[in-house]
């Protein structure tokens, strides 16, 4: 084993990141495991040619096979890997609708898979997920889904609690926001709200990094609702 393979990041008892630019591939948005008593979801993974890399610290992290994969939105630094991860998991793929079929139809401009100058294999969702969707992880542990609009469509954040700390994954909280994503800058100030109205503790977010604790969540998301005033 190189002494420099990366390792999983535990952000939180059964919450690691597990890829992102300097775990897996620069391309890669950061992606994130729930490792759960019957089910481990990973959140996001990455743009696709380092599918193999997050599936390896996938498995160092949790002994469990993957059973879901829970993509937040279509941009291929996000959902790239889903094709692979899928076969060789076997696991279950979740979506909003209203992102979905971008990766359905493997769309590249509503992917953004023409910035990064790869191509987008595409992949029909197993299960589409809408507000309110939850998962079960087993041990009483649920990870519950809020449809957050404005970066794209159909944009999902998704909490759990881990270790009595509230953990949202909310990636791309950030934007950036583009006709061609299909943004919408009044709906993702009102899906910002609703997150500052969860109070999570950790914010495991999508570019940028692990805010904690509560305040630190607070100011990044008021931060970014000062660069982007209506
Ligand atoms: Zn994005």
């Amino acid at each position: 084993m190189s002494p420099n393979r990366p390792q999983p990041r535990r952000l939180v008892d059964n919450v690691f990141m597990v890829g992102g630019p300097d775990l897996s591939d620069p391309r890669d948005c950061l992606c994130y495991l729930v490792c759960g008593d019957t089910a481990s979801v990973l959140v996001d993974c990455g743009s696709g040619p380092s599918a193999g890399r997050i599936l390896d610290l996938v498995n160092r992290a949790c002994q469990r096979t993957l059973t879901h994969l829970l993509l937040t939105h279509a941009h291929i630094d996000h959902c790239g890997g889903a094709a692979e991860i899928r076969r060789r998991t076997g696991c279950q793929v979740l979506m909003h609708p209203d992102d979905a079929w971008v990766l359905a139809q493997g769309d590249s401009q509503r992917s953004a898979a023409h910035w990064y100058g790869l191509g987008l294999e595409t992949v029909a969702a197993d299960q589409m997920v809408e507000e309110g969707f939850r998962l079960s992880l087993g041990g009483g542990q649920d990870l519950t889904v809020i449809h957050t609009p404005g970066h794209t469509p159909g944009s999902i954040s998704a909490w759990c609690w881990a270790e009595g700390q509230k953990v949202l994954f909310g990636q791309d909280v950030h934007g950036p926001f583009s006709p061609a994503f299909g943004s919408d800058l009044g709906q993702w100030r009102a899906s910002m709200t609703r997150l500052l109205d969860l109070k999570a503790d950790i914010l495991a977010e999508g570019h940028y990094g692990v805010y904690r604790p509560v305040q630190e969540v607070e100011d990044f998301i008021h931060k970014q609702l000062s660069l982007h005033q209506g």
